[in-house]
């Protein structure tokens, strides 16, 4: 059986505060002995020296970091830059965005969409990184029809990019729908599911609308009921994630990225549940 990958995602922490804080999850998550952390990036550049920072850490620590890079709002120059900078600390994974153009950011910068910058990679650095892509089952609220997003995900492949990480669903079928058209199209690369601990369903609405993640009215329902009772939401969200989870796993999924939004306890709980 190949082996399978496990990872967690963080963002740049702002505080002094919420680097230790993010130092203490970290050190918990990496006791579950991941294949890698990786590290958000803030579209338009506005997190860089902060994702760096944190990758610098993280990488200090002896683990391996995965830097998230963003294309929109850049140039290729600034991008060679981050690259190199990234090759000279060891680096050897990076997610490859195209991200979303901040509001007031009036230039789209010399990238248009996120193949041309996985492209622009393969061209600066060869083989030297392994490049993630972001793959979306319930497809990019941008795309024009489900067929168009899917080819489009497949140009970033044929680009050059060695794997994916999916928005995250709750919706096991859509994953499996979008893997099989994939497979289909001649896409071969693994295709890891992003998962979402549900935490707090007020903002769990606030980036599902933002991001376009489906909350199925059955989940949506039962979480509106639960109302503020914290720990009624968690202990629910955690059964249907983890249900989530064992369907993945159980159909084929190539392994889990967990968007852990620097909380180690719901993932850890997660995993605990799935005997991984
Ligand atoms: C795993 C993961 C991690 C993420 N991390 C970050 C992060 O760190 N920072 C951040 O800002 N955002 C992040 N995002 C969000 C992401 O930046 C946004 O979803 C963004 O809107 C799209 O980025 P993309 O790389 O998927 O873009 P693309 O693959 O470029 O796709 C964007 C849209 O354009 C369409 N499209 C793509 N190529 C073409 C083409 N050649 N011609 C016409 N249409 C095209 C696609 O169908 C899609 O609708 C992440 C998303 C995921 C799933």
């Amino acid at each position: 059986m190949t082996k399978r990958l496990f990872s967690f995602e963080f963002f740049p922490p702002q505080t002094p505060e919420g680097a230790e804080k993010l130092a203490a999850t970290r050190q918990q998550l990496a006791t579950l002995k991941p294949e890698f952390f990786s590290v958000t990036f803030g579209a338009g550049g506005s997190t860089q020296d902060r994702t760096l920072e944190t990758i610098r850490q993280i990488k200090a620590e002896g683990y391996n970091a995965a830097p998230h890079l963003s294309c929109v709002g850049s140039t290729c120059d600034n991008i060679r830059i981050m690259l190199n900078t990234y090759r000279d600390m060891g680096i050897k994974r990076i997610v490859a965005l195209r991200g979303d153009l901040p509001s007031g950011m009036a230039s789209i910068g010399e990238f248009q969409y996120a193949n041309e910058l996985v492209s622009f990679m393969r061209a600066e650095t060869g083989n030297h990184f392994h490049i993630e892509v972001a793959a979306y089952p319930e497809f990019h609220p941008q795309a024009r029809s489900a067929q168009d997003d899917i080819l489009n995900f497949k140009r970033k492949i044929d680009a050059g990019a060695d794997s994916a990480i999916t928005q995250y669903f709750f919706n096991a079928e859509s994953y499996f729908r979008f893997v099989d058209a994939c497979r289909k199209l001649g896409v071969t690369v693994p295709i890891v599911p992003g998962i979402m601990p549900i935490v707090k369903f007020a903002q769990l609405a606030r980036f599902s609308d933002a991001c376009g993640a489906e909350i199925p009215r059955w989940l949506r329902k039962t979480l509106e009921g639960l109302g503020d009772d914290n720990a009624a939401v968690q202990a629910f969200g955690l059964d249907v994630v983890t249900g989530l989870c064992e369907k993945l796993l159980a159909g084929g999924a190539p392994g889990l990225h967990f968007y852990t939004l620097n909380h180690a306890g719901p993932s850890m709980e997660i995993w605990k549940r799935l005997g991984l």
